[in-house]
């Protein structure tokens, strides 16, 4: 087998993947790493997500620049943000021993000035989203017109995202003579049309279906009410009683919550993100390798080495931002040649993003429902009467045998189990006995299940009457591109040069999400959430009032009055001490998705 050593790389690359712990390079690797060392030439490569392409164009090019020179000499076109970022940390780690490397991230959505500043030092490599690199461009910040290396990263990506005009503008300010390298994962007619327009005579590699996720892993989702999510994991974990787990949040915040309220609720959990010192991380590894810790809650970055097999369960507590992401999550599971099951908890609205991934993983997901409390306790009692069963008699309680054996004399063996698994098992049952079903309807109504929590986000958008908008034509262009329901936008209040509307909290991620790197007409449209403050005083009793309860008339139905009913039992509800599902309910917790943008 091929050895990064064969491939022909320098010895400071050498370490650093020894550092990384690669052992021997993935298929993309060994097919494009040696042709691009030895020869200046155009490359294309299909090669689906999760081979190492990043590696595979990265360790060539930190190989063949000149790094005693400031002047940019690679530039890296990649889809989004997340993928930026990432392909600029991967590099920095492919050239730590690379003395006077800067690698520079220039994307959307973050400050211009500070980016400039950073191209300024003199970045050898610069990584970019086509629509910030083009408006750098435009204000003459960033200088490609002497570049030798232009990487197109996840080509499809980037072009079905309608990126194609502005790669053709910035290709164009880059000289003629230099090598493009573009990697796909697939080859529409669109991809085919760049590599014939922009690359002579390219190489081509194609790296047959790999990592499209394990064959062993099977996928499940659980559609879910959005505050439902915390007691939606609870039931999985209770339902799965031998469950050794990794569980994804988006956030370090996230990450760090929920671990500290699976502790609290009595799991044995653990968090690892990035904000814990590298000690502290070590530990929680250690305990996680162990099995002391048997939920391990991470984020995407946090979890890239975890090398433990074994794994049964990945949980998504919530989707990656990246759907891509969704291949290494999973790929956690189902290894050396076990089988697992990767989890996604949803709400409505990220629906489509499991058709998304599907694509992706070339797997269907079957929807199952959130286990209800009788199952659960079904369940663990079994699981109990195997750890029973199992278990190896400690000789240590013989010398009180005599005793409980008096004490039991007339007790039968039916009985005595009866009577020890009622003791080990009412607690559970009590627990589970009043809860609610957490499944979200299954109707086509994707606007009943975001009023049902009766709270909504409003926003500011940098475009308004001047634009040409009026109220209603603003609401039509929200939900357009949103694709969201006739409801779904609301309070939509259309001024000069800006405007303000609402949607419910489950939509507001999908909103800034959208937002985050959207041009019209050649100009950024911004959007950002307003206070909340005083609109939540104004819900009971202010102006708002009456909009909101003629919006709450028009979808009040028989089954939601239900709900609603079933909800308010719940909070008063004869409360067991460590019931799940009422923790996450009350408190200040509930809104976990606010604020997440900063
Ligand atoms: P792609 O761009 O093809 O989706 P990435 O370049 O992001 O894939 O690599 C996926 C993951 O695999 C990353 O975490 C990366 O660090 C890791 N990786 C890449 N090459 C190797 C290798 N040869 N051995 C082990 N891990 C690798
Ligand atoms: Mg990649």
């Amino acid at each position: 087998m091929n050895t990064f050593q064969q491939l022909g790389l320098e010895d400071h690359l050498l370490q650093a993947i020894i550092d990384l712990g690669f052992e021997t390079p993935s298929e993309v690797q060994q097919k494009a790493i040696p042709t691009l060392l030895l020869e200046e030439n155009d490359l294309v490569a299909l090669a689906q997500t999760g081979t190492g392409k990043t590696a595979a164009f990265g360790f060539p090019m930190l190989q063949k620049i000149d790094i005693n020179s400031r002047t940019t000499q690679g530039l890296i076109l990649s889809p989004t943000r997340e993928l930026c970022l990432q392909i600029t940390n991967e590099l920095k780690l492919y050239g730590k021993y690379c003395k006077g490397l800067n690698v520079t991230a220039i994307y959307g959505g973050a400050s211009i000035t500070e980016q400039a500043k950073n191209l300024k030092r003199g970045a050898q490599i610069i990584v970019a989203t086509p629509g910030r690199m083009k408006d750098m461009i435009s204000r003459r910040l960033v200088d490609i017109s002497k570049i030798d290396y232009a990487v197109l990263d996840e080509a499809d990506e980037m072009l079905n995202m309608g990126f194609f005009e502005d790669i053709k503008a910035i290709l164009s300010y880059t000289p003629q003579e230099k090598s493009t390298w573009l990697f796909s994962a697939t080859m529409p007619k669109e991809v085919s049309i760049i590599a014939k327009k922009f690359m002579l005579s390219p190489i081509e590699i194609t790296v047959g279906h790999k990592n499209t996720g394990s064959k062993n892993v099977s996928h499940e989702y659980y559609l879910v009410g959005s505050r439902d999510r915390y007691a939606a994991l609870k039931r999985l974990a209770d339902a799965n009683p031998s469950i050794f787990s990794v569980i994804f949040c988006r956030t370090k915040r996230d990450t760090q919550k929920v671990a500290e309220k699976l502790i609290e609720d009595g799991y044995n959990a653990g968090a690892l993100h990035g904000d814990l010192s590298q000690n502290q991380r070590d530990l929680v590894m250690k305990s996680f390798r162990n099995k002391q810790i048997q939920m391990l809650v991470a984020t995407d970055v946090a979890a890239r080495g975890i090398d433990v097999d074994d794994i049964t369960h990945v949980i998504n507590y919530q989707l990656p931002d990246e759907i891509e992401t969704y291949t290494h999550r999973s790929g956690r599971t189902g290894r050396a040649g076990k089988s697992g099951v990767s989890m996604v908890i949803i709400t409505k609205s990220e629906q489509r993003k499991i058709k998304a991934i599907e694509k992706i993983i070339q797997k269907s997901f079957v929807q199952k429902d959130v286990p209800d409390g009788i199952e659960i306790c079904e369940v663990q009692l079994k699981a109990l009467a195997h750890k029973i069963h199992d278990t190896e008699i400690n000789h240590e309680i013989d010398p009180y045998l005599e005793e409980i054996n008096l004490l039991l004399e007339d007790t039968s063996k039916e009985e005595l189990i009866k009577k020890f698994f009622s003791v080990e098992f009412t607690r559970f049952f009590n627990y589970y006995k009043d809860t609610k079903n957490l499944n979200a309807p299954k109707g086509n109504d994707s606007s009943l299940e975001g009023k049902q929590d009766d709270q909504s986000a409003r926003f500011f958008i940098n475009i308004g009457k001047k634009d040409g908008y009026d109220w209603m034509s603003m609401k039509d262009f929200l939900r357009d591109a949103l694709e969201l329901k006739q409801y779904d936008v609301f309070k939509v209040d259309v001024k000069d040069s800006f405007s303000f509307f609402n949607t419910e909290t489950v939509h507001m991620p999908k909103v800034l999400e959208f937002f985050t790197d959207f041009k019209q007409n050649g100009r950024y449209i911004n959007v950002e959430i307003t206070e909340k403050k005083e609109r939540r005083g104004n819900r009971r009793f202010g102006k708002q009032k009456g909009e909101r309860s003629r919006r709450k008339d028009e979808f009040r139905s028989e089954s939601r009055r239900g709900r609603r009913k079933e909800k308010r039992n719940e909070n008063t509800g004869r409360s067991p001490r460590r019931s799940p599902d009422f923790k996450s309910q009350g408190g200040g917790s509930s809104r976990p998705m606010r604020n997440r943008r900063k």
